[in-house]
């Protein structure tokens, strides 16, 4: 399984170099550190801003970074800040009980609230919108089993549409739509806003330093070999979401790298204004989510269709370091094709890049103290939908890692919780792409 690729592609998000990209806070790794967390994106980020926050005398902190800074996912994502209040979560409660899956939902909500919360007591300029996210639906199934789903959650603001759907939506052909409270945000810049404060505060961020191998000492410490030398921790925190499998064997076929690509589309002529967001799901396998942003342009994500037919092209592909070829064709003329009103604009594609997710198996996050691995934890395998997820989690594992408190009392969701039994869950992912037969 393969380690963070050395000549990741860049993004539209990470084109202008900001100034903690390449940081080490000393010069030399620390022989020792109290925690080393392993990875430097958002869950990273998310995690040592609640430590800090929630435990004044936290131990010592180590982030290993193998690349720049917020490099993975979460430097080239889509920005859809979406929480999922009936469709994942409606899945949830028809096969874990519908309290499992109001959690879930409950969650992803509370995420988003807390991410505003952070943002604007933080005053951190990240190009925060919060608005309606819009799902559009295709076929009359899709909308069926959809009013199903949200009358079996009850899911707070989200409401259905099935009148006059096109020009609601402003989507062509759409049969129904669903709408909620979601956001967007310009990921990167959170992320190093997370960083500056906690280097600002004693933690050793060591970016370009990539975690080799783990391994257990005799006194129950870890020892991490890394490209730059050895470090020993007492506890260590896997944020390495797609790349877990690289250290830590067990999770081979569990946290699946998943390639996948972004794009920013501009806009030179006329064009009606976009305020939602949108996901358009086309199946429940194939669906692609788009973004306003304020400056005009579109970040579109997605493209299933044109290139997860072949199965190498994406499952188990940590390759970032160019573009996916079949879906530059994907995105030409995809406002005009897509979206009422747009014929005209001229709209086309600026930038497109591959980033690599972590699926986990059974489609959920893996949050917790790792099974029979006393002292490492986890929090990665977000499948994808990391962004409605990470700041609430980072709190439960904030708790865990230096309150001490089991996972149990942390608040987090049920079906999160990184247990034995998950290892043996079906595969999910194959499972869903071989019913997709694309
Ligand atoms: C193209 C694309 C579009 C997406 N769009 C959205 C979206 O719009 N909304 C949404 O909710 N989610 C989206 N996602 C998913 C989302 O980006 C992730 O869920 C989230 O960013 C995960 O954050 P993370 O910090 O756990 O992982 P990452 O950001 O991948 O961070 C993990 C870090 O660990 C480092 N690392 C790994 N192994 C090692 C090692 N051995 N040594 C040192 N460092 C290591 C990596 O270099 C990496 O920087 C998208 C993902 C992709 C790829």
């Amino acid at each position: 399984m393969s380690l963070p690729h050395p000549q990741g592609m860049s993004s539209f998000w990470r084109k202008d170099p900001l100034p903690l990209d390449n940081h080490r806070s000393t010069p030399h790794l620390p022989a020792e550190s109290d925690l080393v967390i392993v990875g430097g994106g958002y869950s990273a980020g998310a995690l040592v801003t609640h430590i800090l926050a929630e435990y004044p005398d936290h131990p010592s902190i180590l982030v290993l970074e193998a690349r720049q800074l917020c490099s993975g996912a979460t430097g080239r994502n889509g920005g859809h800040l979406k929480p999922d209040p009936y469709s994942h979560a409606g899945a949830l409660a028809n096969e874990h009980g519908l309290a499992a899956g109001q959690e879930v939902a409950a969650f992803e909500n509370a995420n988003l609230v807390a991410v505003k919360k952070y943002i604007e007591q933080e005053n951190v300029d990240c190009d925060l919108v919060v608005t309606r996210g819009c799902d559009v639906h295709f076929k009359e199934e899709q909308v069926a089993q959809a009013k199903k789903a949200l009358q079996m959650m009850n899911s707070g603001d989200a409401f259905q549409t099935c009148k006059n759907v096109e020009q609601v939506s402003g989507v062509k052909n759409a049969r129904g739509c669903v709408t909620f409270t979601a956001g967007h945000l310009w990921p990167s810049k959170l992320i190093h806003h997370m960083f500056r404060q906690a280097i600002a505060q004693g933690v050793n961020v060591q970016t370009h330093t990539s975690v080799q191998s783990l391994t257990r000492l005799p006194d129950g410490r870890w020892s991490l070999l890394t490209s730059r030398g050895t470090v020993i921790a007492r506890q260590v925190v896997m944020a390495t979401n797609a790349y877990t499998a690289a250290l830590l064997p067990e999770y081979h076929e569990q946290i699946i790298p998943y390639r996948a690509v972004s794009c920013r589309i501009v806009t030179p002529g006329k064009a009606p204004l976009l305020t939602n967001t949108y996901s358009l799901r086309f199946t429940d396998w194939d669906f692609d989510y788009l973004i306003p942003r304020p400056d005009g342009s579109i970040i579109v994500g997605g493209a299933r269709s044109a290139y997860c037919q072949k199965k190498d092209a994406w499952y188990g592909n940590a390759d970032d370091s160019g573009v996916i070829e079949e879906t530059r064709r994907y995105f030409d003329g995809y406002m005009q094709r897509h979206f009422i009103g747009w014929e005209e604009s001229n709209a086309h594609v600026d930038d497109i890049w591959t980033g690599i997710m972590g699926y986990s198996r059974d489609k959920l996050p893996r949050i917790g103290p790792i099974p029979h691995r006393d002292g490492l934890f986890i929090m990665a395998g977000w499948t994808g939908h990391g962004m409605p997820q990470i700041f609430l989690a980072a709190k439960g594992m904030a708790e865990m890692v230096v309150g001490g408190k089991p996972y149990s009392q942390t608040g987090l969701p049920r079906l999160f919780e990184e247990t034995p039994d998950r290892m043996k869950a079906p595969n999910k992912v194959l499972e869903g792409w071989s019913k997709a037969k694309l």
